[in-house]
């Protein structure tokens, strides 16, 4: 069993060096020419949707090397010092970002997630109840998987929680918006 596991793990990285060599060899490279200051001194959170992972930035009219962006389940930052807004803090000190878009997405996954079926899901895949209570001591684990609700009052969440924080300087703007994962049609929901 565990080995048909690991057999199939070097199947997935065999067809991803196989693409790699092919990219590389073909120049391919050549269309991406970027620095690692985004050219448009933007930011964009957004969710990690598999639909958006090559819409998102098409959609806004952008190219390599134009925005930072980073992805979280959501686009959602929930802990004012954690990694997610840590992100955010580098991409301004030292990325010289002054606009913030929070992106998220119709239907996203976040907005039904069940933090009780999803540990019931974790204890069927094998992660045991001792392990489960463990977790409990460090986290109320069930509330940090929580639905997030809708997309457009979690963006409005997420977006004050930048805007609130205290190691924000002033010329910076954060926005929100919400896509269509169908259309890639952009809304405003939290105007800076
Ligand atoms: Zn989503």
């Amino acid at each position: 069993m565990k080995k048909e596991h690991t057999a199939g793990v070097h199947a997935h990285v065999e067809m991803f060096l196989a693409a790699n060599r092919e990219f590389v060899e073909q120049r391919h490279y050549v269309e991406y020419p970027a620095s690692k200051f985004p050219a448009q001194k933007t930011l964009i959170l957004s969710c990690m949707d598999a639909r958006l992972s090559a819409l998102l930035l098409p959609a806004l009219g952008l190219k390599n090397g134009e925005v930072n962006v980073i992805k979280s389940a959501g686009a959602v930052i929930t802990d004012p010092y954690g990694s997610l807004m840590r992100s955010v803090l580098v991409a301004i000190y030292e990325f010289d970002v002054e606009h913030i878009f929070v992106i998220g997405h119709d239907d996203c996954g976040m907005a039904h997630l069940d933090g009780y079926q999803m540990v019931e899901k974790m204890q069927q895949r094998g992660i045991s109840k001792a392990v489960i209570d463990a977790v409990h001591h460090h986290v109320d684990l069930e509330n940090w998987l929580q639905k997030i609700g809708h997309s457009e009052a979690s963006i409005g969440r997420t977006v004050k929680l930048i805007r609130d924080h205290p190691l924000l300087p002033r010329n910076v703007k954060t926005h929100g918006l919400c896509l269509s994962p169908e259309t890639g049609a952009l809304r405003v929901v939290e105007n800076a």
